[in-house]
């Protein structure tokens, strides 16, 4: 895996996003997915095992796993990842997931489902299963903070506030429509990932439109924020959905898009995989 590396040769932490797009696989887009620093995962999406290969990084390597609620699109390649990682790259290590109660059930139930039989002393030895809604990522930099957010109630939904140990933070706000939970925090992170999971003409209070974006941007102008969960098409892609026009200061993501932090968290960049 390409590294980034600054004037005092430390490698810099960075967040890539290995997927951009919401449950009905936009052109170009594949699930939303975030690779933090080669070794946390936010979500595990249908594609996940794919979307690690195209970035070079083994499943072995993946030390903490974060959900943030129970739809098919974060969660299906659970049972693929968990395979492969144990029966292929033959990992050493176990695997924390990060989940809420009841999570445990829903993964194992999955896992039984789909590769009855093969996955029973994996789920019982090589997870660490936990439960807190805060704590420390070992062997990372990062600490987390789950909040609860707005969207289907049966799914459990939640964001993450991830903390860097150079003070940079990123509220990744899952999926999610406008919440207090994510307004109460928006004023203090660095770097709002926001879904945008459906158009200005599709009424769901369990999603960001356009227009909720741009209002959010217009109350927390000092964040920057990055839209994913998207439903338009890629840059180059045609075929769906045309992207919204949104106000300056709001990136829209493209998958491989990467989010680097220097200078001991004072700054970051985030470097695209397309030009406009
Ligand atoms: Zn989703
Ligand atoms: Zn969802």
């Amino acid at each position: 895996m390409a590294q980034v590396i600054d004037a005092t040769w430390r490698v810099m932490p960075r967040v890539q996003f290995l997927g951009t797009g919401n449950a009905f696989s936009p052109y170009g887009r594949m699930h939303a997915l975030v690779l933090i620093d080669g070794n946390i995962l936010v979500d595990a999406p249908p594609t996940l095992l794919p979307q690690l290969r195209k970035v070079g990084v083994s499943s072995d390597k993946i030390d903490h796993l974060l959900f943030t609620h129970w739809h098919a699109d974060h969660m299906f390649g659970f049972p693929f990842f968990i395979l492969e990682r144990t029966v292929v790259s033959n990992a050493e290590k176990s695997l924390n997931v990060y989940l809420r109660p009841k999570g445990k059930e829903i993964l194992s139930n999955l896992s039984h489902v789909g590769f009855p039989g093969s996955l029973n002393e994996v789920l019982n030895d090589d997870i660490n299963w936990l439960e807190e809604e805060s704590g420390e990522l070992q062997n990372s930099e990062w600490s987390y903070e789950r909040f609860r957010v707005v969207h289907t109630p049966e799914t459990d939904p939640h964001g993450y506030m991830l903390t860097h140990e150079s003070g940079f933070k990123l509220l990744h706000c899952g999926d999610s429509g406008p919440c207090l939970e994510i307004e109460t925090r928006a004023s203090e992170v660095d770097v709002i990932l926001i879904e945008m999971g459906v158009p200005d003409f599709v009424e769901s209070p369990n999603h960001h439109n356009p227009s909720q974006v741009n209002a959010l941007s217009e109350r927390y102008p000092d964040a920057t924020i990055l839209v994913t969960h998207n439903f338009a098409d890629a840059i180059g892609h045609k075929g769906g959905f045309q992207s919204p026009e949104l106000n300056e200061g709001i990136i829209q993501l493209e998958d491989g898009d990467e989010l680097i932090i220097a200078n001991n968290g004072a700054e970051f960049m985030l470097k695209k995989t397309h030009e406009k």
